[in-house]
């Protein structure tokens, strides 16, 4: 099926796309060309407003009464839908953000298989009942928290709205998702297919804005009861702030300058090319990425010799051509930003051994770029660049790589390459960090938490801890006693 590129894109409340009150209506172009790709409405606060009250319609209405068992049948349904509609959903945020199409097909893959986690999920919400003594029955109610206001950026605009949509869901809340402005045309298209499959109207829906405006009023929105977002360290300092004075439920998933430990004892052949994939998967352009690579100094050379090799092997280009592994960067400015680090880089001392130049044309494009004889207190190694960019630092023995694993404000992921079996265990009890690979780049499974330590956030996502997130616990307490309850002996 043709994607959409002609078509323009209203907002998205109450089960359906609707016309902007702000009137705001963008142009929306491909990063890795240039050219227009379609026109997408902006949500302004009065739009907020619409979509916050149809949320709360529906959790106080239709969708609040949906048993649990529907609920993820509904999320079966959609998962279903997205499958029967990948292609379309594939190309349509492969040209939105410029992404290899084949990184793309895991993530909508992955979208799908968490809808089926949260829909089998829901069988785990429920509360208990445990001997408290006397006469008195103690239980416990799951409720959903009610209205989630949730934010999610440009990098995996589908996949994140699925990490964000499926444990609201599934825990019966509704949902009001602010979009990137500059990605919102999946996140669009999975509400309109939800609707399709019979999401009742109001408990999903799309609001494409700008943060600080459009964003900021969804966070501060008194009908809103919690937030979820997904961003920077930085925006989510500041939705904290916003959070603060209405003590709001809120979780955070923000940036990582992760680590990538490579021991002398590794096995090289998964070690390099997959250390490789750890950075430029996305073009860089993931909290995750692992940017920081740690060699053990007595393979320093050969390592970033072989890294660099590896790196100028990775198919740069058309984001759909199947062949391509890499694509752009998310626009002209990002690109700009990321050439800047490197520079800061050169002038504190890093030595760029391959990449390192924008390439020219209208395309957003970096090269996968290595930066060696890099020490951790560099900006580059302490900073998120968010793009194809690694520094390569070398380390002592483990105590060094452990030392220097966790010098840095953030803790998401890390990844350790040795042939030592006790030693990855070891590492990760010492890492700071919420996940840890052992000879293993991947991460993001539905049903293994997700999420950071220090300020790459808190909550988790994908797990089924997650569910927690979005209820409330309510205890109850009754009286089976027959005799007249008088504790005073008034
Ligand atoms: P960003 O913080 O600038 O924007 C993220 C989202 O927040 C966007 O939708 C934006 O419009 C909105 N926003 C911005 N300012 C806001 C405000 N004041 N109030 C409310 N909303 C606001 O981040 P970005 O640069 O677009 O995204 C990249 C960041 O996301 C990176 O730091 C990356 O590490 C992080 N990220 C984290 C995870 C994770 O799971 N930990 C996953 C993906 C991306």
């Amino acid at each position: 099926m043709a994607v959409a590129t002609e078509r323009e894109y209203g907002l998205f409340i109450g089960g359906e796309l609707v016309e902007p009150a702000s009137g705001e209506v963008r142009e929306l172009t491909e990063p890795a060309s240039g050219d227009a790709l379609a026109r997408a409405a902006m949500a302004g606060t009065e739009d907020v407003d619409r979509a916050v009250q149809a949320a709360r319609a529906a959790v106080e209405g239709p969708w609040g009464k949906t048993p649990a068992t529907e609920r993820g049948r509904l999320l079966h349904a959609l998962a279903d839908a997205i499958a029967a509609n990948r292609k379309e959903l594939t190309e349509l945020e492969a040209r939105n953000v410029g992404k290899a199409v084949s990184s793309v097909k895991a993530e909508v893959f992955q979208g799908v298989e968490n809808f089926r986690f949260y829909g089998s999920a829901v069988s785990a919400i429920g509360g208990r009942s445990n001997p408290i003594g006397g006469s008195l029955l103690y239980y416990s109610l799951k409720e959903p928290v009610g209205v989630a206001g949730q934010i999610v950026p440009w990098n995996y605009p589908l996949m994140m709205a699925t990490w964000k949509l499926a444990p609201a869901l599934a825990a019966g809340c509704a949902v009001v998702l602010k979009p990137d402005p500059a990605t919102p045309l999946t996140a669009l298209r999975m509400a309109e297919l939800a609707t399709e499959v019979g999401f009742p109207p109001g408990s999903i829906n799309v609001v494409p804005g700008d943060g600080p405006t459009t964003g900021a009023h969804l966070v501060g929105h008194p009908g809103v009861d919690k937030v979820a977002f997904t961003g920077s360290t930085a925006t989510g300092s500041e939705i904290m702030r916003l959070c603060a004075d209405p003590i709001k439920r809120l979780t955070l998933e923000l940036g990582g300058k992760s680590p990538n430990i490579v021991f002398a004892d590794a096995d090289l052949d998964s070690a390099i090319p997959s250390s490789v994939w750890a950075i430029y998967y996305s073009a860089g352009q993931s909290c995750e990425a692992r940017s920081r690579v740690l060699v053990e100094a007595s393979l320093y050379d050969e390592f970033v010799s072989r890294f660099a090799e590896y790196a100028q092997a990775v198919k740069v280009g058309d984001p759909l051509d199947p062949e391509t592994q890499m694509g752009s960067l998310i626009s002209a400015a990002h690109r700009d930003k990321v050439h800047r680090f490197v520079e800061g880089g050169v002038d504190e001392g890093a030595e760029v051994v391959t990449g390192g130049e924008p390439a020219d044309g209208r395309g957003a494009f970096y090269p996968p770029t290595v930066l060696a004889q890099v020490e951790n207190r560099m900006l580059v190694a302490q900073e998120e660049i968010f793009g194809p960019v690694v520094t390569v630092i070398p380390f002592e023995d483990e105590k060094d790589a452990i030392r220097i694993a966790n010098d840095v404000k953030y803790g998401l992921f890390a990844t350790v390459w040795t042939g030592d079996p006790a030693r990855g265990p070891r590492l990760a009890s010492r890492i700071k960090s919420g996940m840890v690979g052992v000879n293993m780049p991947y991460t993001g499974f539905p049903g293994v938490p997700f999420g950071g330590f220090k300020q790459s956030g808190f909550g988790r996502e994908l797990g089924l801890e997650t569910l927690d997130l979005y209820l409330e616990t309510k205890s109850v307490l009754v009286s089976t006693s027959p005799k007249p309850i008088n504790p005073w002996a008034l």
